[in-house]
């Protein structure tokens, strides 16, 4: 195990990752493959780790965001499909069939630059990309799609192994436009079908579509914010499926202090004491991802108590209130532990709360987690 020097950790929970996971896999249909998303470093989690595991489980793909992230897992040992879920370069089509590396196909540009590399024996997996309705990435459906696919099945150099498309609103409660999605998909996917055309997988779910409408997936589950223990939304059935957190933030107290009535803590002195007051500060700041924007906001937990933390969060530190009284009469000391985001005795800190807070959803506060907060796997 490395060794740290700072106390500001990510506790990485992979039994939690495998009951999520097993989760899925019992309440998706019989057969449906399973990709685990491990885009953007693992959502925040770290995506060597995850993917190692997630691979260990027995997960049929990864997913990722881009061409590098999906070198990186290749040079990390991960052997396992992987698909570029967004925008693959030109420049980069030689090195992803070198690394056998699935991408997404979408425009005809980078199909003729594909047709162009020069044959080797080996060929360039691809899956069709279709907008369905997200406005993002994608051919449109009807004549547009269909012209594309047949280009791309007389290209030697590429084995069209798939369709897929994403879902814009499936953790809402109203299902109509995912519906009308998945009608346009099937669109194109009855086209491959009644045409005999050789593409063998279609995917078109993500975890709201996992929890609530796993019949719309077709053949694969893309696995993303489920697999970390979060749910997509609150409109989703949580009853559904039971997830546990991957990820806890953690830090300990640097230093305590009993700071003079009147004194003013931090930046701007926004908080000012009202009395003698026992203070505590963290080794944690907005540039470990714990945003500035949580100042006067957020809590902390300690001994199992909810503490407020006390005026602006800083780049490398923010300060809490230590009161003893509530803490049972003793007080705390330096170097004790105290949780971000997590549980910790009865109370737990969850990244919705934080995301609450921050007027933003749980994906980006487990992603905004800074590379330089350790990822410990435990
Ligand atoms: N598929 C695509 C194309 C995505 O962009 C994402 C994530 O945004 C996912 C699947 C996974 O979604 P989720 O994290 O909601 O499961």
């Amino acid at each position: 195990m490395e060794a740290y020097y700072r106390a500001t950790r990510a506790e990485i929970s992979l039994d939690a990752l495998r009951v999520n996971l097993t989760a899925f896999r019992q309440a998706i249909p019989e057969g449906m493959l399973l990709m685990a998303s491990v885009k953007a470093n693992a959502y925040g989690h770290g995506a060597v780790g995850i993917a190692r595991e997630a691979e260990a489980f027995g997960v049929d793909y990864m997913g990722v965001a881009f061409l590098d992230e999906a070198i990186q897992l290749r040079q990390a040992g991960i052997t396992k499909p992987i698909l570029v879920l967004g925008y693959v370069p030109a420049a980069g089509l030689a090195v992803a069939r070198d690394y056998d590396i699935t991408i997404a196909l979408f425009r005809y540009d980078i199909l003729e630059a594909a047709a162009a590399l020069p044959e080797n024996g080996k060929q360039l997996a691809v899956h069709i990309k279709i907008d369905s309705g997200m406005g993002r990435l994608g051919m449109l459906p009807g004549l547009e799609a269909e012209r594309f696919i047949e280009r791309a099945l007389t290209v030697k150099q590429l084995r069209v192994e798939g369709l897929f498309t994403h879902y814009s609103k499936a953790d809402e409660l109203d299902k109509a436009y995912t519906e009308q999605q998945y009608e346009r998909f099937n669109g194109v996917v009855d086209y491959v079908r009644n045409n005999a055309l050789p593409i063998s997988l279609f995917h078109a779910a993500n975890s709201a579509t996992g929890i609530d409408t796993p019949n719309w997936g077709h053949g694969m589950l893309r696995l993303g914010i489920g697999m970390y223990g979060l749910y997509p939304s609150a409109q989703v059935n949580q009853k559904e499926i039971a997830l546990e957190p991957v990820m806890s933030l953690k830090t300990a107290v640097a230093m305590t202090k009993t700071a003079p009535e009147h004194w003013g803590i931090s930046y701007g002195a926004r908080y000012v004491t009202s009395g003698q007051e026992r203070i505590g500060t963290l080794p944690i700041g907005y540039a470990d991802g714990f945003s500035r924007m949580l100042s006067g906001k957020a809590e902390a937990l300690v001994r199992g108590t909810r503490v407020p933390i006390l005026g602006t969060i800083c780049m490398d530190q923010c300060m809490i209130a230590l009161d003893p009284a509530e803490q049972g009469g003793v007080q705390v000391q330096a170097d004790e532990e105290v949780v971000i985001m997590g549980r910790q005795g009865d109370e737990v800190i969850t990244a919705d709360d934080i995301a609450d807070k921050l007027g933003t959803i749980n994906y980006e506060v487990t992603c905004m987690l800074a590379a330089r907060v350790p990822r410990v796997f435990v």
